[in-house]
């Protein structure tokens, strides 16, 4: 399969170029030339495969020709090795709960599947490959613990001092083995000034192999599609569906939308937003206007400039009304997520996040102006406990924390401390 940037359809990369790289150079998205469309006699047996058949297969859609076929169910079966149950919550919507995972939330599809991937193409290296990547909070223990203990990869993470909640903290931290954590005086948008920096550094590129894994590399888009097809093989034959999708970086929506066109039949995709309402606005107005994020309780969707945008507009020709076809956007407020946490709660018992909690807003907006003659699926992208403050005080409810999450609380913090001087990184690379 190639791939080409979306700033520039004429040149085309292979696999291993759009993997590696993560990012053209002309600051475009890379994007499958083509996007493979499954066969029939896939979704005729759909109902009957698991998870990690559904892998298995998309991904060889994506990646034969270039991977052979047993290592792309190695990668596939390795990376997904938990379930993304659906669970009802009325009589016509069920929240998909991505956070089985070992980081709680849906990021651990992408990540691990990128790590596996990119631990395949750069096997026969002989130089230990470097995974470089800035955080503030969620990323980098996903991106983490998707290569932790992975063979021939080191993973270097770069954190805010104090500016990471003390949970993520340790979920960064305490891993050990391949993993190194930097614990940088100053801010995420100094680590990432300093990652970008270590880049482009001739001397640090030819002694060392460094690769970044980033948030917008393609490899995270294909495994994010696979949910999809599963959500939709447990719902009723003949129902039309509609997806909700909590969204910030819009990389979830953009699998979506990837889904569909490998053949899912969605009638339409909700994008649900908190008050950093870009998307629903331009969907409005035809009009991109990207802002400074504003805070919000969910937070991991406090962006202001969505990366995926560019992907988004090219999957529909550039075209604001070829957009609106397929998606909805609306944007929520605090106070009305609070509110519908709390009203769930109350009537169904569901514990929902304030990611989800956004997500069903969305879900029953769209009802509100579309009718409810379909079936709605809510993308719940991480565990209430993870944002167990906000839960807690919003549900008036003590809310324990998972297993995962209390042995990585219990651990010591092991971080190196570094300053924001680009020196330091680079010293600490070459030891
Ligand atoms: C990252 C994240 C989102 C937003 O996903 P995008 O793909 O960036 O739109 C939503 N919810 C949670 C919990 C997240 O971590």
């Amino acid at each position: 399969m190639k791939f080409y940037s979306t700033k520039n359809a004429a040149e085309a990369f292979s696999l291993r170029d759009a993997v590696l790289k993560g990012l053209p150079d002309d600051k475009g998205l890379f994007l499958p030339e083509q996007v493979p469309v499954l066969p029939g006699s896939f979704f005729l047996s759909l109902q009957s495969k698991t998870l990690s058949e559904v892998a298995v297969e998309v991904s060889t859609a994506f990646l034969k020709g270039d991977v052979p076929e047993e290592d792309i169910l190695r990668i596939a079966t390795d990376a997904i090795n938990f379930e993304a149950p659906l669970v009802k919550i009325g009589g016509k919507t069920a929240m998909l709960e991505l956070f089985h995972g070992p980081t709680l939330a849906f990021k651990d599809f992408g990540a691990r599947f990128m790590a596996r991937l990119i631990a395949w193409l750069v096997k026969d290296s002989k130089q230990k490959t470097t995974i470089l990547v800035a955080t503030s909070g969620d990323t980098g223990s996903a991106v983490a613990n998707g290569f932790y203990g992975v063979e021939g990869i080191d993973v270097v993470i770069l954190y805010p001092s104090g500016m990471v909640s003390p949970l993520q903290e340790k979920q960064l931290t305490t891993l050990g083995k391949n993993i190194t954590a930097l614990e940088i005086k100053g801010t995420f948008d100094d680590c990432q000034r300093m990652v970008k920096e270590a880049f482009v550094d001739p001397e640090l590129k030819s002694r060392r192999s460094l690769t970044s894994a980033n948030s917008i590399n393609i490899s995270r888009l294909i495994p994010q599609s696979f949910y999809y097809f599963h959500a939709y093989a447990q719902t009723e034959p003949g129902t039309p569906v509609v997806f909700s999708v909590p969204s910030g970086n819009f990389g979830n929506l953009t699998a979506g939308i990837l889904a569909k066109k490998m053949g899912l039949p969605v009638r339409k995709f909700v994008a649900s937003t908190n008050a950093n309402a870009i998307v629903p606005a331009y969907l409005q107005s035809g009009n991109f206007n990207p802002a400074p994020s504003v805070q919000t309780i969910s937070n991991a969707m406090d962006v202001g400039n969505p990366s995926n945008f560019e992907r988004l507009l090219q999957l529909h020709d550039r075209s604001v009304e070829r957009m609106r076809k397929e998606i909805s956007g609306y944007s929520f407020s605090d106070e009305q997520t609070r509110e519908k946490m709390k009203a769930e709660y109350r009537s169904s018992g569901y514990i929902l996040d304030p990611h989800g909690a956004v997500g069903l807003l969305g879900m029953e907006q769209y009802a509100v102006e579309n009718g409810e003659d379909f079936f709605g699926i809510v993308l719940e992208t991480a565990h209430p406990a993870k944002f167990k403050e906000v839960v807690e005080e919003t549900l008036q409810i003590a809310l324990p924390l998972p297993p995962a999450l209390a042995e990585a609380a219990s651990r010591k913090k092991n971080s190196v401390p570094l300053s924001k001087d680009f020196q330091k990184l680079k010293e600490f690379l070459l030891r």
